[in-house]
Order: C-alpha cells, then sequence, then structure tokens
C-alpha cells in the first residue's frame, strides 16, 4: 500500500495557535492503525504534485503572513482547483480557509484567493476571538474549536457551512449562524486549537475520505479515544453551561 501522503502547504508561515498539530493527529492515527503514511511539507518556493496528495492541510495566518505568502498561493490555483474537482480531500483552517474564495479584503488592500468555492472574507471591526462550539452533520458531538480573526466569511448562496454555531461561537461571520464550509471533499474551519487533536472524529473524517478516494469502500479500525473524549467533553461542559 502506498503512504497515504499529507501535504502541509506553507507550514513555516500558515500555522498559527498550533495548526500544525492538525497534521500530527492525521499521521499518528493513520500510524496507530498501521495505514502507511507520509508528511509532505511544501514551502513557498518547492514544487508539489498535487496528483500525489490524499489529504492537503492549509492553516491559519495572520494578516502579514497571508500578504507573504498570497503569490505563492496564487501559483497553485490551477493545480489546487484540479486536485478538488478530483475530490481531493483538503482542510484549511482561518486564514487558509479565507484564501479558498474570491478574495479577502482587508482594509486597504484586497488579497485574491484561489476561488475553488463561492464565498468572499470581508475585514470588519474588531475581532470574533474565543472557544468556538459547533454542531456539524461530520461528528455526532459538537467540535470543539478556538477562534480568533477579523475577516468576516459569507459563503454563496449554494454552499453549506461546515456547522451551526453554538453557545458564545461567532463563526464566519458573527450574523448569520453559519461556520466554516463543506464542499466536495473540502473542509474548512475558522476553528484553531488544534481543530483535530480536540476532535478525533473529524481527523477520522478527513482520513477516511482520503482512504476511499483510493480503495472504495475502505473503512476505519476503532481507536481507543476515552482520553480525548474526556478532554473534549470537559470542554463542551464549561462552553455550554
Ligand atoms: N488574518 C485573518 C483574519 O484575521 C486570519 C486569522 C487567522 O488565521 N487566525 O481574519
Amino acid at each position: 500500500m502506498k503512504p497515504l501522503n499529507i501535504v502541509h502547504l506553507f507550514p513555516e508561515l500558515l500555522n498559527l495557535y498550533g495548526d500544525g498539530g492538525n497534521v500530527m493527529t492525521l499521521r499518528r492515527r493513520c500510524e496507530w492503525r498501521n495505514i502507511p503514511v507520509q508528511v509532505t511539507e511544501v514551502g513557498m518556493g518547492d514544487s508539489i504534485d498535487f496528483s500525489s496528495a490524499d489529504i492537503v492541510f492549509i492553516g491559519g495566518g495572520a494578516d502579514r503572513e497571508q500578504l507573504i505568502v498570497k503569490d505563492a498561493m496564487m501559483s497553485r490555483k490551477a493545480d489546487l482547483s484540479s486536485y478538488v474537482a478530483d475530490a481531493g480531500v483538503l482542510l484549511a483552517v482561518c486564514g487558509g480557509y479565507q484564501f479558498l474564495g474570491h478574495h479577502y479584503a482587508m482594509d486597504d488592500v484586497v488579497v485574491d484567493g484561489l476561488g475553488i468555492v463561492d464565498m468572499e472574507t470581508v475585514r470588519g471591526e474588531g475581532r470574533l476571538i474565543g472557544n468556538a462550539v459547533v454542531q456539524s452533520d461530520i461528528s455526532d458531538i459538537p467540535v470543539i474549536g478556538f477562534e480568533n480573526h477579523g475577516g468576516r466569511t459569507t459563503l454563496g448562496s449554494g454552499v453549506a457551512p461546515f456547522g451551526r454555531v453554538l453557545a458564545q461561537t461567532r463563526g464566519n461571520n458573527g450574523e448569520d449562524g453559519t461556520e466554516g464550509l463543506r464542499y466536495r471533499n473540502v473542509i474548512a474551519t475558522y476553528s484553531h486549537g488544534p481543530l483535530l487533536p480536540k476532535n478525533p472524529r473529524v481527523a477520522d473524517a478527513l482520513i477516511e475520505l482520503a482512504l476511499q478516494r483510493r480503495y472504495p469502500g475502505a473503512q476505519l479500525s476503532h481507536l481507543d479515544d476515552a482520553l480525548e473524549d474526556a478532554a473534549h467533553d470537559t470542554m463542551e461542559q464549561r462552553l455550554i453551561s
């Protein structure tokens, strides 16, 4: 079996609030199941053949990092669009998520997006900061995370959110109750945390999608997540009560 190839885009710049932990979690949950896995870190000047990728991860970044990385990101526009059109699995968090849309309008600069998903982001007044609790179809228990963004994202009318906000969560824009998006095999969210160690069900959903793309019908074996679930439940109770 060829190793499952997790491609981490621009880890030196897009890696806020422990986002790299998402890649570690994907790798470890494969290793614990004896699924061969490799991580390919792609720097701004590196070339990458996305047809070899099984899961692509794009983390968050402050506006400053987004401005540094934008040209390197746009140079992969055609390749990333084809990867997503070919049912490639992609997880994008916060600043990485904002790159998937038409643009991110900061106060004085408009950063072009990849245009893979019909959505736009505009910087608003103040930041949306706090722990996040989101009800998503991808998990039978709420997804826990942490958000900190100035951009407000509005999804196009045909685009499904990742979930609906619960508790103090502000989500995509603090107004319409949506959080993140799902499009083909793309999951995007404002939740750092990092997301996947706190929500192993989301990690497994991504691994399963990636495996099934290569081996239709593939299923994951069960892992004992008692510790992860206990940590999750503590946070959920703290935030919902
Ligand atoms: N710079 C973006 C914003 O503030 C994204 C921040 C992030 O990735 N946490 O909206």
